[in-house]
């Protein structure tokens, strides 16, 4: 008797466990996204993931189990085109049911545009554009242009982004727009926002989510100002242009990057080109990505007093959830002041 009863008990446990659990099914691009998703939904479900791990979204191929998760979506959340170039088809072939929100568009969102001129132009004359880089970032570059937003700050240009009948019109805008928590702060509204109606039973509990997660960024936001003060007149150089949007919000000196995607890698060239940067803008660190390969860091910063550090814009070292966004923002801040402080 007494066995069955646990045993019945137990099973009403097991059964009820995943019942109180279940959110809605929702879809994520990359980590940084995922990470302010996870935190409004804390207490409600667990959005998943496409770009894990240590992948990069720059290079990311899509795999079968990410074409399932989309499939059975009731809402999918991405930056947009320009940056997870592989969900351009997946999501155009998705069904009506699902809800696609493109974050670079909600509302409050600050855009930059990528940044071009000096150490930032990684593009040659447009008549010799493919000398000296990869294959791999300019294969579509012909034939597809206006689906290749990935390249297009490489491949199609600056000179000739424009003349192209862009549909999305996000060609020159820079992507990484959630490398300011005041653009995560609108994200977060966006994502709540769209939750709230996909799932109205717990509005209350986003809601109150959003009010925590809008406290810890401003939190955020004050102790990177203080984090990277002493060291803001130093100049630095990125392995990708990524930072602009941490650089605008904290007024650190970015002098130039190796390359402007990192799907595209620098050729010989490339990599003399920003040696002989370093030595004239007197950049005091150089920053490697852990995705991409620290020895081009070596070769650049050869024969300088530069220094070589990691920043992680993308979170490929860090495990996903609701904490990666401030671990992520907070090493980013640490990396710049360690490295720059030790460097004169
Ligand atoms: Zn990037």
């Amino acid at each position: 008797m007494k066995s069955t009863s646990a045993l019945l008990f137990a099973s009403t446990m097991l059964l009820a466990a995943p019942a109180a659990a279940a959110g809605p099914n929702v879809v994520v691009s990359i980590k940084p996204i995922h990470s302010l998703v996870a935190s409004i939904m804390q207490g409600v479900g667990e959005p998943s993931l496409i770009v894990e791990g240590a992948a990069s979204p720059h290079t990311y191929n899509m795999k079968p189990s990410n074409a399932s998760a989309l499939q059975a979506a009731k809402v999918v959340f991405w930056v947009g085109p320009g940056l997870e170039a592989f969900l351009d088809k997946p999501l155009d072939a998705l069904s009506d049911g699902a809800k696609v929100v493109e974050l670079s568009d909600a509302p409050g969102i600050e855009k930059l545009k990528f940044r071009e001129g000096g150490a930032f132009e990684a593009h040659d004359d447009e008549d010799h554009g493919d000398e000296g880089h990869g294959e791999e970032g300019h294969k579509h570059a012909e034939s597809e242009a206006e689906h290749d937003h990935a390249a297009a700050p490489e491949a199609a240009g600056a000179e000739e982004g424009h003349d192209h009948d862009h549909d999305h019109g996000h060609g020159d805008t820079d992507m990484h727009m959630w490398l300011d928590p005041m653009n995560a702060k609108a994200m977060a509204a966006e994502i709540e926002k769209t939750l709230a109606e996909a799932d109205p039973d717990n509005a209350d509990a986003y809601r109150a989510n959003l009010e925590a997660l809008n406290k810890r960024l401003d939190a955020l936001d004050a102790k990177l100002t203080e984090t990277v003060a002493p060291v803001k007149d130093k100049p630095f150089v990125v392995f990708h242009d990524a930072y602009q949007y941490f650089e605008h919000r904290y007024k650190v000196r970015v002098a130039g990057s190796i390359t402007v995607s990192p799907e595209v890698l620098p050729g010989a060239e490339r990599l003399s080109e920003i040696h002989a940067k370093i030595r004239e803008l007197g950049a005091t660190c150089v920053f490697a990505e852990p995705q991409f390969e620290p020895k081009l860091i070596n070769v650049v910063i050869e024969g300088t007093p530069a220094k070589s550090g990691t920043l992680d814009p993308e979170a490929g070292t860090l495990d996903a959830g609701p904490d990666l966004y401030f671990r992520m923002m907070e090493g980013i801040g640490t990396s710049l002041k360690t490295c720059l402080a030790s460097a004169s």
